[in-house]
């Protein structure tokens, strides 16, 4: 028997992009799986996805941004499948735009979303996993959550949070037999740049949003890439997961040997102009 036949599985922001991409992976694995996601209409389009291949599955509406929501989904979800297996934390928003140009409630609204939806997630199912003992958990982080460019400072804040927080789970809960992968994604053709906020212009002050989209779903990796690779963290248990590593990997490696150099690198194409050119935007 494989390591997901007959698990139970959960994953938030189910119903787009790398969360649908994951729920249909595991469901061809052998799990039955829930999704959640905050937009009723995606829920019911991919669980039909789902049942039509044969598969066990559930969609729940559910805010992540809001505890009351998250631990009343886990209420719910416990009493309807009884346990968890593999938690995904997925559900997640886009942003992009100069430290200057986000607002305070842009911020709120991305960690809301990326970062207290991930803690208050977990919050409400490790427990659970504790008193089983066993379960797995992969955290949709990003690799904007392990190396920095300019004007994505809250995007990045988000994901270097649950970076963190996922590093400090995957020690913290190894001794209750859970173990903790962070899956970390470079460009995806996903509809995160349409749903997202995005705060670059170009010089006549237009806003860049399309190119970005444009650029997003023409070079962007298939969701089913990145949901083969969070299927591959969970199975070997490796805790940091960058996919395709071509899109960041070897920023990563200069970064940990040179932080100074990698910022001056970057400094340098931002003041430039050249690292924002292929989406037409300004520095
Ligand atoms: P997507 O927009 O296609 O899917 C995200 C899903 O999450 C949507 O269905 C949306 O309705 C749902 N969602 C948003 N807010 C929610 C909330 N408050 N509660 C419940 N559901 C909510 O985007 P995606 O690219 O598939 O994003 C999934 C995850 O992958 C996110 O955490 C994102 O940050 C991360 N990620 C994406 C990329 C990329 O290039 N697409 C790269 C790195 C990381």
């Amino acid at each position: 028997m494989g390591f997901f036949e007959g698990k139970t599985a959960i994953v938030t922001g189910g119903g787009s992009g790398i969360g649908r991409a994951l729920a249909h992976a595991l469901g061809d694995a052998g799990c039955r799986v829930a999704i959640t996601d905050i937009v009723p209409e995606r829920i019911g389009q991919v669980v039909e996805e789902l049942k039509s291949k044969g598969f066990k599955a559930r969609g729940y509406r559910v805010d992540h941004s809001r505890w009351d929501e998250v631990s009343k989904f886990a209420e719910r979800f416990l009493s309807d499948w009884g346990h968890v297996d593999i938690l995904c934390s997925n559900a997640g928003v886009g942003m992009g735009g100069r430290f200057v140009e986000t607002s305070l409630e842009d911020w709120e609204w991305v960690l809301g979303i990326n970062l207290w939806g991930c803690i208050y997630t977990l919050h409400a199912f490790v427990p659970h996993m504790i008193e089983r003992r066993s379960g797995s958990i992969l955290i949709t982080a990003s690799d904007a959550g392990l190396v920095s460019i300019p004007g994505m400072a809250a995007y990045q804040t988000s994901k270097y949070g649950v970076v963190g927080l996922g590093e400090t789970l995957r020690m913290e809960l190894y001794e209750h037999g859970i173990k903790v992968s962070l899956l970390c994604p470079g460009f995806i053709n996903t509809n995160i740049i349409r749903n997202g906020r995005i705060y670059l212009y170009n010089s006549q002050g237009r806003s860049t949003k399309p190119e970005i989209e444009r650029f997003y779903a023409t070079k962007g990796v298939d969701p089913s890439v990145v949901a083969a690779a969070g299927l591959k963290a969970l199975e070997r248990d490796i805790g940091i997961m960058l996919v395709p590593w071509s899109h960041s990997g070897p920023q990563y490696v200069l970064k940990r040997i040179s932080p100074q150099l990698y910022h001056a690198l970057f400094r340098f194409l931002w003041r430039k102009g050249i690292l924002h050119r292929f989406f037409g935007a300004r520095p």
